[in-house]
């Protein structure tokens, strides 16, 4: 009797017929454990076996296979060692090149009719070649329908997988649609576009892929439908502490600011937890969104726990929020990894007594040694780099007990139709605009052959009482890179221009250190600041107006742009310098110019996302992203949209059907969805 899909679900790999320990292992190699698994295994490209080409018609760059004799077995030496096999088909020759030999090929002799599969044709010396086809004997009959090539491991063949899918689609019946369509992939009939399925862009394809970024977003849907039926404290907000820490500020806040605040104090009033993501590009003012949000969370007698990815992005925050805060009567702490028993201990103290306080700091705020007693929000700042899992994990971690508060604020734009699939269990606020009076960032691409032009121009902005961020890319001299190492840099810059006060930044310095530089420059102590992309986020020294970057072509657009508001952020004229090492490539050349043609973070990341696919704009380190069967978000980016559509279809089904297609697409992540 046929089963169905999700019934073969149940059914380990191990009763298929032949597949015993040494096999499921290698199975396992490749996530299959199920016989449902072994259908969804897809085919990652396919092959035409079903016509025999004339050598005669052979052609460089064509993908051919052959009905020929041997007619020549010939060492050559060459530049590498290889073997040159001349077969002849009656209509001309053709050389097979073999550079690892198996005994096989070494059997090769003058003789029978071989069939010779599949191979790209190229030129070589003594005519057309081909390396390394697959030969076998001629009497075998020529396939009715395309050849499925599959993703494979070691000690298992394209042969042996081939067959095993085949059984497991006999085992399976083809009643549903999706059913079907895996039939037909894995059997692709010859009546079907090979370009297309090569491509990933037949409509089947496009179908499943559909439904597996589907299956993604309705878990991220479920995820936040869950949270909103847990319960946290309940925020009633105080106009007064507003107003006084609108007037600790000292500016006013923007239309978009105000709206922001008043999305995240709606969500602290539901008693259930909010889970929001705040996008704002950079220098659109999302720590005194913070700032006001901490306020009043503090008066509602909670402790609040903001964590930055770095010691001195945290620092910063540290100095930044504790004089806003301690005229209103609320204390603030620091935390880092760095932090002294003795301090430790001294908060461990202040947080037992229940008493509201925020607590700034990078991931030490959340180890066991730290117990909160009425934690009731988690802000993270500039954790773009943080998929879902991590933040559940935090989420988890932070709040035995009682469920916090999460509020994440990004300054890497996301396009919204990834957004929605990477931040799909998050709510999301978009701070549009910026603080009034900021001038435009002029931008220029420069090459190193202008590097003296370019150091003269910053003597002249610093004797005008200006400051300057000089950015290098890595911070010891390599001999494999060109990249400008800061240290050789900054002692550069120092003999070229005695009279400027120089410091240096890196991410291998003590933090104290770190710290120390920092202020002397916010303090205008010193002029020119040498750093490496440590300060890519976050720092805030107004008087900071000339930024150059040393070869820029190496980082991604969104960490240039990240990197270049550090300035911009004063009434000043700002100028950021991109000196690029040469020569260019076209692409690296196009991608400055997006840059310097735009300020707008969001019209940056779509066109990087043109430029260079979803992975690059998300960082690798999305998870819940990973882990897809046959969509593949660099290539599949444009079906999103539908996919959303089919998302909300999904949820109008029955629970238990959800379920089912859920648990098939996502496997192991699949927990996340229910717990
Ligand atoms: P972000 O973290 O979003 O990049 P910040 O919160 O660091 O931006 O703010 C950038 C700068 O703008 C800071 O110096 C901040 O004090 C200032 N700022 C923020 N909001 C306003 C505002 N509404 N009016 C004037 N200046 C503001
Ligand atoms: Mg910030």
């Amino acid at each position: 009797m046929l089963s169905s899909l999700l019934d073969l679900q149940h059914e380990a790999v191990s009763k298929l017929r032949g597949v015993g320990p040494a096999l499921q292992q290698r199975l396992l190699q490749l996530s299959i454990l199920t016989t449902a698994d072994l259908v969804m295994h897809l085919p990652r490209d396919y092959q035409d076996r079903s016509v025999i080409t004339r050598i005669a018609d052979a052609r460089p760059g064509m993908m051919v296979q052959l009905q020929a004799r041997v007619t020549e077995v010939r060492q050559d030496q060459g530049r590498r060692r290889s073997l040159a096999v001349t077969v002849n088909d009656g209509s001309g020759f053709i050389i097979l090149r073999f550079y690892h030999l198996t005994s096989r090929q070494l059997g090769l002799s003058p003789g029978p009719l071989l069939r010779i599969f599949y191979g790209e044709v190229r030129s070589g010396a003594g005519g057309f070649e081909i390396y390394h086809p697959e030969i076998s004997d001629s009497s075998a009959q020529l396939p009715a329908s395309y050849l499925p090539i599959y993703p494979i491991t070691e000690g298992l063949n394209q042969l042996r997988l081939r067959s095993l899918i085949h059984q497991a689609l006999k085992r399976m019946r083809a009643d549903h649609p999706m059913e079907s369509i895996l039939h037909q992939l894995h059997t692709p009939s010859m009546a079907l576009d090979l370009q297309q399925l090569r491509n990933f862009r037949h409509p089947l394809q496009q179908e499943l892929i559909i439904e597996e970024l589907a299956a993604h977003q309705i878990s991220l849907l479920k995820l936040r439908m869950q949270t909103q039926q847990r319960k946290s404290l309940c925020l009633t907000s105080d106009p007064t502490t507003q107003q006084r820490m609108i007037e600790a500020l000292g500016f006013t806040l923007t239309r978009a600011q105000t709206k922001v605040i008043g999305e995240i104090l709606a969500d602290l009033q539901t008693g259930h937890p909010m889970l929001r993501l705040i996008q704002g590009d950079v220098g659109s003012g999302k720590t005194a969104v913070a700032a006001l949000v901490i306020a009043q969370a503090l008066h509602a007698g909670w402790q609040v726990a903001l964590m930055a990815p770095t010691d001195l992005l945290a620092e910063q925050h540290y100095q930044r929020l504790q004089p806003w805060l301690s005229p209103l009567g609320y204390a603030t702490h620091f935390l880092s990894g760095r932090s002294r028993p003795r301090e430790r201990l001294l908060l461990q103290d202040h947080l037992n007594q229940a008493a509201p306080c925020l607590v700034v700091g990078t991931h030490a705020l959340f180890q066991d040694d730290v117990a909160y007693t009425r934690l009731g929000l988690v802000i993270i700042d500039e954790q773009h780099r943080f998929g879902v899992h991590q933040r559940l994990a935090l989420r988890d971690k932070a709040m035995p007990g009682h469920e916090a508060h999460l509020l994440v604020m990004t300054a890497t734009p996301i396009p919204r139709t990834l957004a929605m699939s990477a931040y799909g269990d998050l709510d999301t606020s978009i701070i549009d605009e910026l603080p009034p009076g900021r001038r435009p960032i002029t931008t220029v691409v420069l090459s190193q052959e202008r590097r003296h032009d370019v150091i003269q121009r910053m003597e002249h902005h610093c004797l005008q009482g200006h400051q300057v961020y000089w950015v290098c890319t890595l911070i010891e001299e390599s001999e494999t890179l060109s990249a400008q190492a800061a240290d050789v840099s900054v002692q550069e810059l120092r003999d070229s221009l005695p009279t400027l006060r120089f410091g240096l930044i890196h991410g291998r310095m003590p933090s104290a250190e770190k710290q120390a530089t920092m202020r002397a420059f916010a303090l205008h102590e010193l002029d020119v600041l040498v750093a490496t992309t440590v300060i890519e986020v976050g720092v805030d020294v107004p008087n900071a107006s000339l930024m150059v970057i040393e070869n820029p072509e190496r980082l991604g657009l969104a960490q240039l742009h990240q990197l270049r508001g550090r300035v911009g952020r004063g009434s000043i004229d700002s100028y950021c310098v991109l000196l690029y090492g040469t020569p260019l490539g076209t692409l690296a050349r196009q991608r400055l110019s997006i840059l310097r043609d735009s300020q707008d973070g969001f019209i940056i990341a779509e066109k990087d996302l043109e430029l260079r696919g979803p992975g690059e704009v998300l960082g690798t380190r999305q998870a819940g992203l990973s882990r897809l069967h046959i969509a593949d978000m660099e290539r599949d980016g444009y079906l999103l949209p539908q996919a959303q559509q089919r998302a909300y279809q999904w949820l109008q089904q029955p629970e238990d059907e959800q379920q089912a297609l859920l648990q098939l697409w996502l496997r192991e992540s699949h927990h996340y969805a229910r717990a």
